[in-house]
């Protein structure tokens, strides 16, 4: 990676799609939130959840239907244990999920035209429904960024009692963090920790 001038990129669609992944995993799993426990979600929260985390790629009308919210969280589920095999640098692990994963979601590679649009390459047949769309094209889109991309690129927020993941997009692929909420309530503990050593 670091002979590399520009770094290896991602085609855009792959990234795109993995913020979305990201936005799912976040959204629908995981335990903890910034150093505060998390209420796992049921019902109309779970389906509101997953159509916000699919944001304007959610289906026509918006709305998730229940059951479609459901396995869109089994799905994020999935690519949790994936990204956190990853960040404990267990790759073979990671990659034995991910062809698991891509066969299970029967991903192929398939030309589509929407209407007055160009062709373009999808990863789902076209019977597919959303839910076996998005499994087919993110087992795609995390296995293109695996190998030397996505140890870095993706990430487990390194904070106490935080599950969020991120997508480190930057040249240095130093993030460690979800955000600034988590890297501030880390520096803060650091400083307590200090200063509660230094004191009488
Ligand atoms: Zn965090």
């Amino acid at each position: 990676m670091s002979d590399e001038p520009d770094g290896a990129k991602l085609d855009g669609h792959h990234a795109m799609r993995l913020e979305t992944g990201v936005a799912l995993i976040n959204a629908l799993t995981g335990d903890h939130v910034h150093g505060r426990a998390k209420p796992s979600l049921a019902g109309h929260d779970l389906a509101r959840a997953a159509a916000e985390a699919l944001g304007d790629q959610a289906p026509g009308n918006g709305a998730v239907d229940l059951l479609a919210a459901q396995r869109l969280r089994d799905l994020a589920s999935r690519l949790r244990e994936i990204i956190e095999a990853l960040s404990r640098s267990e790759h073979d692990s990671a990659a034995g999920l991910l062809n698991r994963m891509l066969a299970d979601s029967r991903a192929r590679p398939y030309l589509h035209r929407h209407d007055d649009r160009s062709w373009h390459l999808h990863f789902h047949s076209p019977e597919a429904d959303l839910v076996q769309q998005w499994a087919a094209g993110l087992a795609v889109s995390v296995a293109a960024a695996f190998g030397e991309h996505i140890p870095h690129r993706v990430g487990l927020c390194a904070a106490p009692r935080c599950d969020e993941v991120y997508i480190d997009a930057s040249q240095a692929q130093i993030k460690r963090f979800c955000g600034l909420t988590c890297q501030n309530r880390v520096k803060a503990a650091a400083y307590r920790a200090r200063v509660r050593r230094s004191g009488p």
